[in-house]
């Protein structure tokens, strides 16, 4: 199957506000078909159009242990949140960095299936969280941006490391998406 590679920070497309899907074709499947292929060779659970250099609103997840349960959520859109969680995130596109994150922790949610079919479903816990991540990813915006100045301190070098193109010394161990 196909992989493609995925686009690191500081790449501008990850600032982009992605466009909404409209035709649900065989570009489309394509994309889901590619995304899904890039999350599985990773060790991350969700995966959105921008991090593979597509500015559109499609993501992907997958918390399944052995990667069999994708789900597509393509043009998705937040209702209504309830409850906090603070959760240690990282990010595929910004290797290197953990960081404790506070979001809701339910979110109640519409978006289309790959068919372009409404869904409308509520998600708690690690989904919610995931979810949220990536609608981010969507709208321009990467988690270290939720991160307090001080608190962010703390991987200033990565993030130089990154936008100087080297290698990141620190490894990346927990929940990537
Ligand atoms: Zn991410």
């Amino acid at each position: 199957m196909t992989n493609t590679a995925i686009v690191e920070y500081p790449d501008p497309i990850l600032r982009q506000i992605a466009e909404p899907v409209i035709d649900f074709d065989s570009n489309t499947h394509t994309l889901v078909a590619h995304l899904i292929d890039t999350l599985n060779a990773t060790s991350g659970i969700g995966l959105c159009a921008p991090q593979i250099g597509q500015a559109q609103q499609v993501l992907v997840m997958d918390l399944s242990a052995d990667k069999s349960q994708p789900e597509v959520l393509i043009n998705p859109e937040i209702i209504k949140t309830a409850g906090f969680a603070i959760c240690a995130e990282q990010c595929l596109s910004i290797p290197g960095i953990v960081a404790k994150i506070m979001r809701p922790s339910a979110v109640l949610f519409k978006a289309k299936n790959q068919h372009g079919e409404s869904l409308e479903r509520e998600y708690t816990g690690m989904h919610a969280i995931c979810l949220q991540h990536e609608i981010d990813h969507l709208q321009g915006k990467l988690f270290i941006d939720r991160v307090s100045r001080i608190r962010s301190l703390l991987f200033r070098n990565t993030l130089s490391s990154l936008q100087a193109g080297k290698p990141s010394l620190t490894a990346s161990t927990y929940n990537p998406s």
